[in-house]
């Protein structure tokens, strides 16, 4: 435990000293010298609100913590609280600690016009828990409900309060033996409630990839009423209630409790590496390992950019895992790299910890603090993925390539570098990740970045392929969202948001106006 970054990724102290980011900067041309000092909490204006005394308990309105809650942790949110210049912070913080709670808050926030936006852990890349109009705020920070209040070892699932960070939950969990195994990159820093309201994408490569698929029932507070659904393990009962909340983005109503399928812990693993003569073999590769049945756990094809960076070499290489509570994986895994060979794959033995996958797997969760040294540096570098079938794969990811690639230059004076990794596969197609590094002038990284991410938008929809795969909405992507949402369903999903929150006090501006 340390002390949680108000600005950066993670813990304060694993943030990267000037000196290892300026060593960092200096590999990519054109950076400044020197990092950008670690900010200090700003200055803020007085909270706007009062609540009534019967909330003081859970309330706060001091500077530290309405700062910490002013943003979530895209690389937008990074460089504006590294240059002081973001727009709003919350007047006041909440932290209910029941969910009685929760009604309270909404139940005043409602006529008093007090705007609020749910706070699972503030990981959110898409501009989901700021605020960018002109009324008062509230961030409801959920984390103090974080408990597994039930566990039915029969059905194999449990109750769980929707403030739980990924570890307090799997800490809750291990004595039992069982596990939620959703593991997003942010898994340490964001909550059940969050991946619930974001859809998010865990480390299931196929399969069960998203948190949708672990969800049996759920209980949230919207300000009409309390909506539980009831807990079943499949129905055809019309229009699913749950699947009206999971995506919600805190737009609906506060997720404060969900019934999750759990699994038994896996004792047989099995994982391997092969690299591949090209990106295109091994796009064909992993489509026929979706394919087939098979069903591995892990399926992340880096392209050689992707591979070079993570220190897993320079070639197209796939990452390739299998695990299972009941039954060896081994054969399953050698399977698989048959399957790949066909298509030019050729494995490369575990060596212990400096294998490519071992490597990969260390650069993955050091990344983020990487991303905040360079963001110190004045470099661009951020992400955007998508999904699409396998038809439009190969296409999408040439012209992401040539086209960004042309953006980047354009924007920022030189090529900088777009990588991509696929996260999750299906037999009908894929989610490419792109990570795109750049030297941007000092000053103007945020309107360099923003002119890129745009031309990015304009490129997914031209090709028809998803805004968002797993990172959701929120407020970022809404011009790409608001092309790729029918007409009669965003119609009803409007009606929907104003007879579920008719003061239009949850989050305004994500999803839908
Ligand atoms: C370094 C990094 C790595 C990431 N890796 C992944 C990844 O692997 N997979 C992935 O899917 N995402 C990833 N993300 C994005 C982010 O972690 C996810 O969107 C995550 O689900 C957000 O959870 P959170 O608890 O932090 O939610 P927050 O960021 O606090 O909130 C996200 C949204 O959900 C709403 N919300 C939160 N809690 C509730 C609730 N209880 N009820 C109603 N609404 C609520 C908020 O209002 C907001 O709109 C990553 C982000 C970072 C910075």
């Amino acid at each position: 435990m340390g002390t949680r970054s108000w600005w950066g990724w993670g813990w304060a102290e694993n943030a990267f000293p000037d000196a290892e980011c300026a060593a960092l900067g200096a590999l990519i041309p054109g950076l400044p010298d020197a990092p950008l000092p670690v900010p200090s909490v700003p200055d803020l204006p007085a909270a706007r609100v009062t609540p009534p005394a019967s909330l003081a308990p859970i309330i706060s309105d001091a500077p530290d913590e309405r700062a910490a809650h002013a943003l979530g942790k895209a690389y937008r949110d990074v460089v504006r609280a590294l240059h002081g210049t973001f727009g709003s912070a919350p007047d006041v913080v909440a932290r209910p600690r029941t969910e009685q709670d929760v009604v309270d808050v909404l139940d005043w926030a409602g006529p008093a016009g007090v705007v609020v936006v749910p706070f699972g852990g503030g990981s959110s890349v898409v501009g989901g828990v700021e605020y960018r109009g002109e009324a008062p705020w509230l961030s409801l920070d959920l984390t103090a409900l974080d408990r597994v209040l039930e566990i039915d070892r029969t059905s194999r699932a449990a109750r769980v309060q929707a403030g739980a960070l990924g570890p307090v939950l799997e800490d809750q969990l291990r004595p039992h033996g069982l596990t939620l195994r959703h593991f997003p990159q942010s898994f340490e820093f964001s909550t059940l409630g969050g991946w619930l309201a974001t859809r998010a994408g865990g480390h299931y490569a196929t399969l069960h990839t998203h948190i949708d698929d672990f969800v049996e029932s759920l209980r949230v507070v919207t300000p009409i009423g309390v909506n539980e659904s009831w807990r079943l393990p499949g129905s055809g009962a019309g229009p699913s209630p749950d699947r009206l909340f999971l995506g919600s983005e805190g737009t609906l109503g506060v997720i404060t409790e969900a019934w999750m399928r759990l699994q038994d812990r896996p004792v047989h693993k099995a994982s391997a590496s092969v690299t591949f003569p090209s990106f295109e073999a091994g796009l064909d590769a992993v489509r026929v390992l979706a394919q087939s049945g098979l069903n591995p756990s892990n399926c992340r094809l880096l392209d050689p950019g992707e591979a070079g960076f993570s220190g897993a070499g320079g070639s197209t290489t796939l990452v390739l895992g299998f695990e299972s509570a009941a039954v060896p994986v081994d054969s399953r895994l050698a399977e698989a790299v048959a399957l790949t060979r066909d298509h030019g794959g050729t494995p490369t033995p575990e060596r212990g910890t400096s294998s490519p996958a071992d490597a990969w797997r260390a650069a993955f969760l050091r990344m983020p603090y990487q991303r905040d040294a360079l963001a110190r540096m004045s470099a661009i570098v951020e992400t955007f993925e998508t999904a699409c079938t396998w038809d439009v794969l190969p296409t999408l990811y040439n012209a992401v390539r040539t086209e960004i690639g042309a953006a980047i230059e354009r924007v920022t004076g030189s090529p900088g570098i777009i990588n991509c990794r696929l996260t999750h596969a299906y037999p009908d197609g894929a989610a490419p990740y792109f990570t795109v590094i750049a030297a941007a002038r000092r000053g103007s990284e945020l309107a360099m970045w923003d002119e890129i991410k745009s031309a990015s938008m304009t490129l997914l929809t031209h090709h028809k392929a998803t805004i968002t795969h797993h990172h959701a909405i929120g407020r970022d992507h809404r011009p790409a969202y608001d092309n790729q949402r029918p007409t009669p369903f965003t119609r009803a999903l409007t009606t929907t948001k104003q007879t579920l929150d008719p003061h239009n006090i949850l989050n305004p501006g994500t999803l839908i106006d």
